[in-house]
């Protein structure tokens, strides 16, 4: 059932279920107010009839004294005390001869006036109905029971005229009402349909750039709307992101599957010269089998850093632990040196601080820049690592006076598979980048660069620095740092 109806329904039973209490109420009130009439008449006439008895002057017979009737439909009556009506001439009113019945008295009626009391009945006679009010009455020594009863015709088709109205207004009021209630529960709905419509057209189209047009107040159905169209928003920039999400992934698995198909194809064409009957001379043999060493140690390198890259996008956490960047610094310095003995790295590390990181995840992003800065920088050149305190924050330059990035690279030196002009750059896949910043990012901090075509370039991490909770404890090993 829909809501409109529900509504409608709810609103239609609430008034009618109102206008039946409230006629019921008129109709008891009402006919309490008419009954009541009724009752004061035959009291009021009871009490004239009983002060003016009427004797025959001859007989000394009592009679009932007509005349003192005077409340139209209203009938008289006197029986003796055991309800014997002696002489029905006599004993009623000339109104109640004219009707040709008697007022009847029931045996518990009897036994009331029997026992003092006044007695009210209502009685039907001839399909008419009576209120009879029956008295005792003590008149020259003898007691007799003195009924006076009225038709209660007017009032009971005044009543029945009411009830009829009341229903029939009822009804008519109830249908009304549910006309009413339905065009207004339409009109309140309305807006809430359009949203629906809306709703279904953008998850059918896939248009979460539509909105709802919607002008009036702010009331519920306005706050409805307004919210719906922030959900439409917050839609639109998810299923954008989403898909700019699986297009990274796409170009992701299309690079890294050309970068492997590489090295595959060169391995695969050394296979065949190995095997090839004559086989070639041993010298081509080495040869042929250096290039395969070095080929599978590219591919190596390679799926290395896909796997790196691929645990930072499933969002593995990185560790938040105090790192002491003295200590850091040195090791790296340690590990770049055993790498290119020949080459000059200067460190210089004077600052006892602290970042919040992942120690390991800090060493690899600073072998990355150092391997470039060794890989792009001839060995004449200088390489260095410092630190600095800015703003709360630790950086961590490695400079280097290599061949410097141009303008246009600049911008793309961080996305995955990027590589400058192969001609200057080494065998690199074009991830280490890209891993540095997935990273750094990780940790809160920022990686930015600096670089002059032919001067060099100048990477720095900047990290949020912690205060020292106590003091630094720096590896024995502090004296090998310095690789001049
Ligand atoms: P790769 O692993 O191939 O070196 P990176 O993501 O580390 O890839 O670097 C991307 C590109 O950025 C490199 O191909 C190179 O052109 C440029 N680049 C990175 N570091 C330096 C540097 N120190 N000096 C000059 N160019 C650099």
């Amino acid at each position: 059932m829909s809501i409109r109806l529900r509504l409608t329904l709810l609103y239609s039973t609430i008034l009618a279920l109102t206008l039946i209490a409230f006629s019921v109420a008129l109709y008891v009130t009402l006919s309490g107010a008419l009954y009541n009439g009724v009752k004061e008449t035959l009291v009021d006439e009871t009490k004239r009839l009983i002060y003016n008895p009427k004797f025959n002057p001859y007989t000394g017979d009592l009679q009932l004294q007509a005349s003192k009737v005077t409340a139209p439909e209203t009938y008289a009556q006197l029986r003796t005390i055991n309800g014997i009506l002696e002489d029905p001439q006599r004993h009623r009113s000339p109104s109640l001869i004219a009707q040709g019945f008697d007022l009847p008295l029931c045996h518990e009626c009897l036994q009331a006036v029997q026992a003092g009391n006044t007695d009210l009945q209502i009685a039907t006679i001839e399909n008419r109905r009576f209120m009879i009010q029956s008295t005792s009455v003590s008149i020259r020594d003898s007691t007799f029971i003195l009924q006076v009863g009225r038709s209660l015709t007017e009032q009971d088709a005044s009543l029945r005229e009411l009830s009829r109205l009341l229903i029939i207004g009822t009804g008519v009021a109830t249908l009304i009402a549910f006309g009413i209630g339905w065009a207004l529960a339409g009109a309140a709905l309305r807006p809430i349909d359009r949203i629906t419509q809306t709703a279904h057209a953008i998850g059918e189209d896939r248009d979460f750039e539509r909105r709802l047009q919607y002008t009036g107040p702010a009331d519920e159905i306005g706050r409805l709307a307004t919210t719906f169209n922030a959900m439409l928003s917050a839609l639109q920039s998810a299923y954008k992101q989403e898909a700019q999400a699986l297009q990274a992934q796409r170009r992701f698995v299309a690079d890294a599957s050309h970068e492997l198909r590489t090295p595959l194809t060169t391995i695969r064409g050394n296979i065949g010269l190995l095997q090839r009957v004559p086989p070639i001379s041993t010298d081509d043999r080495i040869a042929v089998l250096n290039d395969m060493a070095e080929e599978s140690e590219r591919m190596s390198r390679l799926v290395n850093d896909l796997l790196a890259l691929a645990r930072a996008d499933a969002g593995r956490p990185l560790r938040r632990d105090r790192v002491a960047i003295k200590p850091l610094i040195d090791d790296v310095c340690r590990s770049a040196h055993l790498l290119a003995p020949e080459r000059t790295i200067t460190c210089i590390n004077e600052l006892n601080v602290q970042v919040m990181g992942d120690h390991d995840a800090l060493k690899q992003v600073l072998l990355i820049l150092l391997d470039n800065a060794l890989k792009f920088t001839p060995a004449s050149g200088r390489i260095s690592v410092t630190t600095a305190v800015q703003d709360q924050r630790i950086a961590i330059s490695v400079s280097d006076t290599g061949i410097g990035i141009t303008a246009d690279a600049l911008p793309h030196i961080f996305e995955r598979f990027y590589r400058g002009d192969t001609s200057r750059t080494g065998a690199g896949a074009g991830l280490g980048l890209s891993i540095a910043k997935t990273l750094v990012e990780g940790q809160q901090g920022v990686i930015s660069v600096q670089s002059q075509p032919g001067k060099g370039s100048t990477f720095t991490i900047s990290l949020p620095q912690v205060e020292y909770s106590e003091p630094l404890t720096i590896p024995a090993r502090e004296e090998s740092v310095q690789a001049v």
